[in-house]
Parts: C-alpha cells; sequence; structure tokens
C-alpha cells in the first residue's frame, strides 16, 4: 500500500517508519524544511532510542521517502494520514484543530481515486465529521472516507509500542475504508493484536478517555503517596500491594512529581472542555488536572523544605528535565515548575539532561546547562533526581560526596532508598515513604 503521512514529528515519523517497515511504500511530509532536510541527510529529529537504525534500514530499502512537497504522496496514496500537533489553544483549553484543519484541506485538493484519510492525531469527538466536511466542500468529486485511528504509543518506546500495540483502534462507517486499515496493519495479525472497529466518534474520545483514565491513575498515587507521608506509610508498598491485584494492575502506579508531556496535560484539558461543552460533567478528571498542575510547584516546596524552609544564594542540581527517560521531550515536564520556583526563591540552578538539554535551554533561563551529572553536582547545597534515567540509578555516590558543598539528595523518583542513601552518609527524601 502507499501511504502519506502528514507531519513528522514524535508520532508522524515513528507511524511512517514502521508502516515502512512493515513492507508499505511511505512518504513522511512535513513543513519544517530543516527537519525534512535533516531527515534527507541521515539525521533523526527527536530522540527515540532504536529510530535511527530503522529509518536508515526502510530509507536504503526505498520505502521510506521525505518530502515538504506532498502533492506527488498524496495523488497516489491509498492512505493519507493525518499526524499534526494539536496543542492547547491559547486562552481557553480546548485542543487546537488548526493544523488538522489546513491539512484536510490540502489532501481534499489533491487526492485521486479511492483515499482512506485518516487523523492519527488525538482530536475531540466530531473533528473526523469537520474533516469529512472541508474535504467535500473544497473538492465535491472525491472518493474518499475519513478514518479515526488514534495512537497509543509512548515516547521513549514508540518503536515497540507501534508494531506490539495492545490494540488497534479504527472509527469508521465504510466497510471500504476498515478493508483498507486492516491491510495497513496485517502484519499486526501474526501478534494477534485486537483491532477494534468502531463508530469514528466512539474511536476519538477513545483516546482521550485512555489518557484521562491514566492520568487519573498517577494522581491517585500521587496523593496516595502524600498520605503515606503523614500516616508513617510507604507508597512503593502500597502501589505494590494495590496493584497485584488483576482489577487494578500495577502499571501507572508510580509517584512522583506530578505528570507532564505533550498529550496528558493537553489531553486531559481537551476532554474536561469536550465534557463542558456537551454539558456533561467529567468532575475526576477536572480535579485531577488541578491537583497535578498544582503538584508540580508543590515539588519545589519539598527542595526548599529539605534544605531548611530558604534556598536564596543556595546552589541546586537537578539530575534529568525531560518528562521521562528516554526521550528528549520537554513539553509540560515538572521541571520547568521546579525550576521556575526554585529560582524565584532565589536558588542558582545547575542541570544536565542526557538527550533534553537543547530543548530545555529554549524554554529556560539562568539554568547552568552541564555536561554531565557530576559536572551539575559540583559545589551544589542539594541534588534534585527529576527524571529517572538509567545512568541515575547507580550513580557513584562516594564521587558525589567529594564535589557536593552537602550530601544531600531529594528523590522524586523513588530511585533509590533511605537505608541506603543513609548508610552511605546522605541525607535524603523521596516520595511517599516514611521508611
Ligand atoms: P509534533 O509537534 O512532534 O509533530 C507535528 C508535526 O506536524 C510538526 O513537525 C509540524 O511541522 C508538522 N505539521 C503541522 N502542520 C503540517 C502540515 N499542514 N503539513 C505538514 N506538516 C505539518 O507532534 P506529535 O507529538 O507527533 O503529535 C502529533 C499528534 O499525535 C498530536 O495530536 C498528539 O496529541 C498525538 N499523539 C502524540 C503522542 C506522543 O507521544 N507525542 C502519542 C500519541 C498521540
Amino acid at each position: 500500500m502507499r501511504v502519506a503521512m502528514i507531519g513528522t514529528g514524535y508520532v508522524g515519523l515513528v507511524s511512517g517508519t514502521c508502516f515502512a517497515d512493515f513492507g508499505h511504500v511511505v512518504t513522511c511530509i512535513d513543513k519544517d524544511t530543516s527537519k525534512i532536510d535533516a531527515l534527507n541527510n541521515g539525521e533523526i529529529p527527536i530522540y527515540e532510542p532504536g529510530l535511527q537504525d530503522l529509518v536508515a534500514k526502510n530509507v536504503s530499502e526505498e520505502r521510506l521517502f521525505f518530502t515538504t512537497d506532498p502533492e506527488d504522496a498524496i495523488r497516489q496514496a491509498d492512505a493519507v494520514f493525518i499526524a499534526v500537533g494539536t496543542p492547547t489553544r491559547r486562552g481557553d483549553g480546548h485542543a487546537d484543530l488548526t493544523y488538522v484543519y489546513a491539512a484536510a484541506e490540502e489532501i481534499a485538493a489533491l487526492i485521486e481515486g479511492f483515499t482512506v484519510i485518516v487523523t492519527k492525531s488525538t482530536v475531540p469527538v466530531g473533528t473526523g465529521d469537520e474533516v469529512e466536511a472541508i474535504i467535500q466542500r473544497t473538492n465535491p468529486d472525491a472518493e474518499f472516507a475519513v478514518v479515526s485511528n488514534p495512537e497509543f504509543l509512548r515516547e521513549g518506546a514508540a518503536i515497540n509500542d507501534f508494531k506490539r500495540p495492545d490494540r488497534v483502534v479504527v472509527g469508521t462507517e465504510s466497510e471500504q475504508a476498515v478493508d483498507v486499515m486492516r491491510e495497513l496493519y496485517r502484519p499486526l495479525y501474526l501478534n494477534e493484536t485486537p483491532i477494534i472497529v468502531t463508530r469514528r466518534r466512539t474511536s476519538e474520545l477513545i483516546k482521550y478517555a485512555a489518557n484521562a483514565f491514566l492520568a487519573v491513575k498517577i494522581t491517585f498515587i500521587n496523593e496516595i503517596a502524600d498520605l503515606c507521608e503523614k500516616v508513617g506509610a510507604n507508597v512503593q508498598e502500597v502501589s505494590r500491594g494495590i496493584g497485584l491485584d488483576n482489577r487494578i494492575g500495577s502499571k501507572f502506579l508510580h509517584a512522583g512529581p506530578g505528570y507532564g508531556g505533550s498529550c496528558f496535560p493537553k489531553d486531559t484539558l481537551a476532554l474536561s472542555k469536550i465534557a463542558a461543552d456537551a454539558q456533561s460533567d467529567l468532575k475526576v478528571v477536572d480535579s485531577v488536572i488541578e491537583v497535578n498542575s498544582a503538584r508540580k510547584k508543590k515539588m519545589a516546596d519539598k527542595v526548599i523544605d529539605f534544605l531548611g524552609g530558604d534556598v536564596d544564594g543556595k546552589t541546586i542540581a537537578l539530575l534529568g528535565l525531560a518528562f521521562k527517560p528516554n526521550t528528549d521531550d520537554m513539553r509540560e515536564a515538572p521541571s520547568l515548575d521546579i525550576v521556575e520556583k526554585l529560582q524565584d526563591a532565589g536558588a542558582n540552578v545547575r542541570a544536565f539532561d542526557p538527550a533534553s538539554m537543547e530543548e530545555a535551554e529554549k524554554l529556560m533561563t539562568g539554568v547552568l546547562f552541564c555536561d554531565g551529572p557530576y559536572h551539575a553536582i559540583e559545589n551544589a547545597d542539594a541534588v534534585v533526581i527529576v527524571t529517572e534515567w538509567d545512568q541515575f540509578r547507580a550513580l557513584d555516590l562516594e564521587r558525589m560526596k567529594t564535589l557536593l558543598n552537602a550530601p544531600k539528595v531529594v528523590d522524586l523518583r523513588n530511585i533509590y532508598t533511605s537505608d541506603y542513601m543513609g548508610s552511605r552518609g546522605f541525607e535524603y527524601t523521596s516520595i511517599g515513604r516514611s521508611y
């Protein structure tokens, strides 16, 4: 099959590359010339483990192409995917659909023969109807179907998630489009991946409901962690104790500094707006949004309290800036709130992240970005572990002690224990563990 992928960001590049690896011929299109030039020079514009090799393989086998010019790829495509951004609209929290509708207009003018137009971007309920209306209006003779096929991949594990998903969701009422989608995902039948075929509006809602539910789980365990600190309990043991119950499940029960990233914050907000527009209560999600955004700021207070209530003139080293390990994505990362609040309280911030510093530099001011973890902690009054990159799990504690002004560690990811750190001479605090 021939696929055109509009938008070559995290989702478009990974999905396009994986479809090519399935054997389809894929053209990834983006308006960002620097991105396309980089890809055509063999450089990968994002940090995603395994992607570089998979792109190189499919480019050399002539199944994967990159261009800024959508014309030929769309004319020839059996399926055109829309994988553009749907950020939060400034001012009101709704998803901004400008890029999706602009892509729909471009597609409309170019499609030839029966073409399936697939929204892979996360879009509010009813967006597929509007995409359909745009295409009909722009090109009344076009033969097409609009399908919702939300993407569930996680940055940092994106290739595996795409190739071995828990399920594929296809939302359309067109049988012909279902056949095309089944053919595109046919290699997944080998893994017996469930393909859920549903109506388009239901499919659109599935994506938001999934992300909101995960955000609820994280926020729930974060609040339980706070309670643990007050009542002498240990959140990791609570997580294990509840997570082994199959009805609950152990995933997304790790207490931490609050969720961030390019999806949960904007998708919970957008779902709340969808519900408000439909005059349907979604109080659980509304409070999750409020609790999580307060939590990110509270993490800076935790650091300040740990340092005796005053960080004015003190130096604090942050290990990890990205919202999670194995990505360079800084969107809505808790580190942004933590740094801002520490700086407002007069602290000097030094930081190291293995992948996200280039992005972080665009979003943070006054931070000294360092060459490695030991450079970051030099002469610091405390270390704050913000992102649980593997390389922070086995730090050389003796070396750290000689470099630090004071052996103090705030572990916002619970990657060490107080016994371990205490026995090595560190003053240590973490999340939700009274012991
Ligand atoms: P991104 O910002 O990384 O990439 C979007 C790309 O689209 C950009 O490179 C932009 O230049 C390009 N673009 C915009 N309009 C275009 C047009 N008309 N023609 C060609 N290119 C155009 O975004 P992303 O993180 O890949 O997210 C895309 C969508 O997928 C969003 O709706 C997001 O919510 C959803 N999603 C993201 C993830 C994730 O982990 N990032 C996971 C699942 C779903």
